[in-house]
């Protein structure tokens, strides 16, 4: 199978099988997006929902945010993940969208790039969720996914993004990212995929190693077998 029929292959199944994935952070305009975002790093959307409404309803705005001294920030992150930084990062984020974006959220990847605690994966989500730009963001379940599916060896996320922004079709790219996130999040787990429920496995190359890998240590067992029966037979 070419890397080209894989891919129709596994985007077609996504299609018929979940046509619908969205994020499933909790948020209620692109500012509020950009706050979630940032806090998911290294850190479920499940913690963060449970952070961000206190969160939103006391800055409401970037400017109420760029404003707020770290003490203020802090508690409200403190049961997320790298607190200290992130409370941090919201602060320097919110002044640099008043002082260079007029309080705006860009849309730009470069642009968005520049904010304090956004690096290329929180832009590309912004892009693609806010402004249904055809980017896919490639985070470690996309990144795992797309490795074990063999849509990429890309040994970067960036190479992983390239490897799929190349074979998915422009307005497939935003779904393909949340596709790939929420197979990575239910069953394609970094411990213990769920191999045996997966619709994928029929495309997946980690699966096809897998078997071929069961049936090689099953193949000494069995000729054990026969010889055994066969001596059972002699008898
Ligand atoms: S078959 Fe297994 S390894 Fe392959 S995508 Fe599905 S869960 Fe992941």
């Amino acid at each position: 199978m070419t890397r080209k029929e894989r891919f129709a292959a596994v985007v077609g199944w996504f299609e018929q099988n979940v046509p619908i994935a969205e994020t499933e952070l909790h948020y209620g305009n692109p500012y509020e997006l950009l706050v979630a975002v940032i806090l998911s790093a290294q850190c479920t959307d499940r913690r963060v929902n449970i952070v961000t409404p206190p969160l939103y309803e006391r800055f409401p705005a970037p400017a109420d945010l760029a404003s707020a001294t770290f003490d203020e920030v802090y508690p409200y992150v403190k049961s997320v993940s790298y607190p200290n930084s992130k409370a941090a990062h919201l602060i320097a984020m919110a002044q640099k969208l008043l002082a260079d974006f007029g309080g705006e959220v860009p849309s730009d990847i470069d642009a968005l790039m520049t904010l304090p605690g956004v690096g290329r994966k929180t832009a590309n989500v912004i892009a693609s969720v806010v402004y249904d730009k055809p980017v896919i963001a490639v985070d470690t379940h996309v990144f795992r996914v797309s490795h074990r599916l063999g849509l990429s060896n890309g040994k970067t996320p960036l190479d992983v993004e390239r490897d799929l922004e190349r074979h998915i079709p422009e307005h497939l790219r935003a779904r393909s990212h949340h596709w790939l996130i929420l197979h990575g999040r239910y069953t394609c787990t970094a411990r213990n995929p769920k191999c045996a429920g997966c619709g994928l496995a029929p495309w997946c190359t980690h699966f096809a190693l897998e078997q071929a890998g069961k049936a090689a240590s099953d193949r000494p067992r069995q000729a054990v077998k026969r010889d055994a029966s066969a001596a059972e037979g002699t008898r």
